[in-house]
């Protein structure tokens, strides 16, 4: 698998690269990722009512194990590329909350 953190890292600064300098800076740019993340979870919202059935098949679009795939991706990668902003690794972030739930559920 790809290292996701060191991906997202180079993938937020091509972002960032693009953008004018003021909003490129701290905290404009870590609002804008965050702007973002509720974004994709919106469209991961949808996804979800979609597959559901809860959406109009007016809208004309399909509902898929693909398109789930790929909003699932789009949020965990908001998710990345956010936690790189603060310098967080987020695989040892996760491994260390894992610990705690599995403690919490074994008594711990
Ligand atoms: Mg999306």
């Amino acid at each position: 698998m790809r290292d996701l953190g060191a991906w997202a890292r180079v993938q937020a600064e091509r972002l960032r690269e693009g953008l004018a300098p003021d909003a490129a800076g701290h905290p404009a740019y870590v609002l804008a990722q965050a702007a973002k993340l509720a974004e994709e979870v919106g469209e991961l919202q949808a996804e979800v009512l979609g597959q559901a059935g809860y959406q109009r098949r007016s809208k004309g679009v399909d509902f898929t194990a693909e398109t789930m795939s790929d909003e699932l991706a789009d949020v965990v990668i908001c998710v990345a590329m956010l936690a790189g902003s603060y310098g967080v690794d987020l695989g040892a972030a996760v491994a260390a909350k894992i610990e705690k739930l599995e403690a919490r559920w074994s008594g711990g």
